[in-house]
């Protein structure tokens, strides 16, 4: 088996059962390993410590399979995705939706695979050359498991380059009848495009937070920035606001939000969809006195990684303090960061900035995370992105 030898002392991120080797806790590779096979991490002193996939290219040179000295075959994957069937089970997500995340990587014990069900389709995502390597293995995996035949691949995300692969995306098992594909979340439909919506299609993480939303909105003048599909806005709506705009940059994102909207005989002429950008919006809306009772603010990732920290900072603070000074008094700012490298503590500190800076008082009401079928490992707490404070101004 080929190996990693790690320098001395390296050994202790392993011993805290965290999955990643960084290439600069390597002291040498043994018997050259393929690009995504699997190796023995070895300690200084030459002791097993896990087995992992090679990733050659990637500052993440080894991602963690087992700590258990055991073979890694197609059982072995066999069983691991049997527990996050098991799991999303137990956890009766299907009661929610039909669309929900069945592996989320690292957090379900199999780095580099993101698995979304939408209704009886599953979306794969591989992000690593370690996913990569048992993509075929994987597939036949998830169906038997399943016992689903079509399973589409979006390999697309950006990530994908820092491992040296390509984009990859299509049909990998099955029929589909068509790429749009409607779900059913809580009780409201969307049509999810599954070939080139954002992620696999649907942001499954916020759903939790989307019906919390529809619990909050009743007559109430609703600003939903960054509103992709309309998730929010659907809510809103279907909670009894009384105006909705929403703001998204991407003219096919809105597209199907209006679209969604009517899909469910929600009432239209409440909405408002504005193809924009929401610094430049929420700057306009200021000059113009424009007020409103609850602003949704659930923006892309700025920081991908802590090292985007500072700039992403600026730039949540500058859209909270201006939806801070466009709230009436009593009204309610729910907002989001996705950002991996800004944890919660960071973000309310930045939010109680915005406000200090808006000249408000503020309360937090509520703190938001993502939804249960993102499962965090207790030994890989970058599992845990999402995080949403519900405040109130005074
Ligand atoms: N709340 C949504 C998900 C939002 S994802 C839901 O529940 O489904 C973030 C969205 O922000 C994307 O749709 C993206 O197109 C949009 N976006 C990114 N930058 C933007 C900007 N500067 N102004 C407006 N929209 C932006």
């Amino acid at each position: 088996m080929p190996a990693i030898i790690l320098k001395p002392g390296r050994e202790k991120s392993l011993l805290r059962r965290h999955p990643w080797i960084f290439s600069g806790a390597i002291q040498r590779v043994e018997d050259e390993p393929l690009s995504g096979g699997t190796i023995d991490l070895l300690s200084s002193n030459q002791q097993f410590l896990a087995r992992a996939s090679y990733s050659p290219n990637s500052q993440i040179r080894a991602r963690v399979w087992t700590f258990e000295n055991e073979l890694v075959d197609k059982e072995f994957f066999r069983k691991r995705i049997r527990a996050t069937v098991d799991t999303r089970q137990k956890l009766n997500v299907e009661s929610q939706s039909n669309a929900y995340r069945l592996i989320y990587a690292e957090s379900d014990g199999i780095p580099g695979l993101i698995v979304d069900r939408y209704g009886d389709v599953l979306v794969l995502q591989s992000l690593t050359t370690g996913s990569e390597f048992w993509k075929e293995t994987l597939a036949d995996l998830l169906l038997e498991e399943t016992g689903l035949s079509t399973l589409y691949e979006r390999s697309d995300a950006d990530v994908r380059e820092l491992e040296g692969l390509d984009s990859k995306v299509g049909l990998l098992r099955g029929n589909l009848s068509s790429l749009i594909f409607p779900i059913t979340e809580h009780n409201l439909k969307f049509n999810v495009n599954l070939q080139s919506g954002q992620k696999t299609g649907f942001y499954l993480d916020q759903r939790a937070n989307r019906l919390r939303v529809r619990g909050l909105a009743k007559d109430k003048d609703v600003l939903d920035g960054f509103c992709y599909t309309g998730g929010f806005t659907l809510n809103a709506l279907a909670g009894g606001a009384r105006s909705v705009i929403s703001i998204d940059s991407s003219a096919d994102a809105l597209a199907l939000a209006k679209e969604n909207v009517a899909l469910n005989d929600l009432p239209s002429e409440k909405t408002n969809f504005l193809e924009g950008d929401v610094f430049q919006l929420l700057r306009k809306f200021r000059d113009e006195n424009r007020s409103f009772d609850m602003i949704i603010l659930d923006p892309p990732k700025f920081a991908p990684t802590a090292a985007q920290a500072e700039r992403a900072a600026r730039g949540y603070k500058d859209i909270n303090l201006l939806a801070f000074k466009l709230l009436r008094p009593g009204g309610m700012l729910v907002t989001f960061s996705c950002s991996g490298g800004i944890d919660a503590g960071l973000f309310q500190k930045i939010i109680a900035g915005a406000a200090l800076d808006a000249g408000v008082d503020a309360q937090i009401v509520e703190h938001l995370s993502q939804n249960i079928d993102h499962p965090v490992s207790l030994y890989f707490p970058e599992g845990a992105y999402l995080k949403g404070l519900v405040c109130i101004k005074k």
